[in-house]
């Protein structure tokens, strides 16, 4: 039986062009034809937390009144996902450009356009108090984000994925009960801390490990997963041992949207009552799948071949 989840985020149409590298400052690059897809990662995530976690969802969001809105409310409603709060604004729909490089690696710049008009008014706090789980990301204005976190209900949690990296007011970290960064945003948020080994410069930073890192996160909140892409997942609770979970084995052709894969997946399991370990298990099988296939939305896959491949 599916738990609820609501997603309050960002819609994005994701304009996509395979490239043999990624542009360089000032460079120009030939690609192949141009693709328009849907996305945003609070769209894709709520699309996941349906269609791949089988949890019954709401997307809370704003898009605008042009073509793009239309793709991406009928993406949302093809997956069952309940779009009945979602605002039509005067504002031209999310934008992202998206760079994808042979080895499936991607290079985002978004417009975020509508995205910027998201609000938790009387109606959306009343769906979030019904959820046992409240998915949210820094896609939308940070302000927004807290509103939604406070509109939990006393026992339904708040799942923040802190992409991408964002500064955030005090009083957000304590409405986070599961933070969910990749290891660049792991870094980033950790550099604002006393960590014991972290410097906070990220990627180039090769004195940064993960485990350090979910170490000085845990300072913030009660719960950490680190993804790391094709190295798996670090899965962290306060007073547990962290878990490392490998990735499954797959030839990834485009890693668009396997972070948000992950987190609408393990959104979706934490809400019918799922350990942390066993959603991030189901998550893991989950971003694996979503790597073998082109596109964010388009390529999330069903409950049943998650289910399958993690059994
Ligand atoms: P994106 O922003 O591109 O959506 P992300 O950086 O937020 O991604 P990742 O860490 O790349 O998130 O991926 C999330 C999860 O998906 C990983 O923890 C892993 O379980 C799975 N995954 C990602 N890439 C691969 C891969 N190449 N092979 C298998 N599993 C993968």
């Amino acid at each position: 039986m599916g738990g609820r989840v609501v997603v309050v985020g960002s819609a994005n149409v994701d304009v996509v062009v395979e490239v043999p590298h990624h542009p360089r400052d000032g460079e120009t690059v030939l690609g192949g034809d141009v693709r328009r897809t849907p996305g945003g990662k609070g769209a894709n995530q709520a699309v996941a937390a349906t269609r791949g976690g089988g949890a019954e969802t709401t997307f809370v969001g704003a898009v605008g009144r042009d073509e793009s809105a239309e793709l991406l409310l009928s993406s949302l409603e093809r997956a069952a996902v309940r779009t009945d709060l979602v605002d039509r604004v005067d504002a031209a729909t999310g934008t992202a450009l998206i760079t994808v490089a042979p080895d499936g690696g991607n290079a985002i710049a978004v417009a975020p356009g509508a995205n910027s008009h998201v609000r938790v008014d009387a109606a959306r706090s009343a769906r979030i108090a019904e959820a046992d789980v409240v998915l949210l990301q820094l896609e939308i204005p940070v302000d927004v984000v807290r509103s939604a976190a406070a509109a939990k209900r006393p026992d339904g949690r708040v799942v923040l994925n802190a992409a991408p990296s964002r500064r955030l007011p005090a009083g957000v970290w304590s409405l986070v009960d599961i933070l969910v960064v990749n290891e660049t945003e792991a870094a980033d948020l950790a550099g604002g801390l006393p960590g014991p080994t972290t410097t906070g410069t990220g990627l180039d930073d090769t004195t940064v490990d993960p485990a350090a890192l979910v170490e000085a996160l845990l300072d913030r909140v009660p719960a950490v997963v680190v993804t790391l892409g094709a190295e798996g997942s670090l899965v962290a609770e306060r007073g547990k041992r962290p878990l490392a979970i490998p990735a499954l084995p797959v030839r990834a052709v485009d890693t668009t949207g396997a972070g948000d894969t992950y987190c609408g997946v393990l959104a979706a399991a934490l809400s019918r009552g799922a350990s942390l370990d066993d959603a991030a298990r189901l998550a893991t099988a989950a971003g694996a799948l979503a790597v073998t296939c082109p596109g964010a939305q388009d390529a999330i896959p069903t409950a049943a071949d998650v289910a399958a491949l993690a059994a």
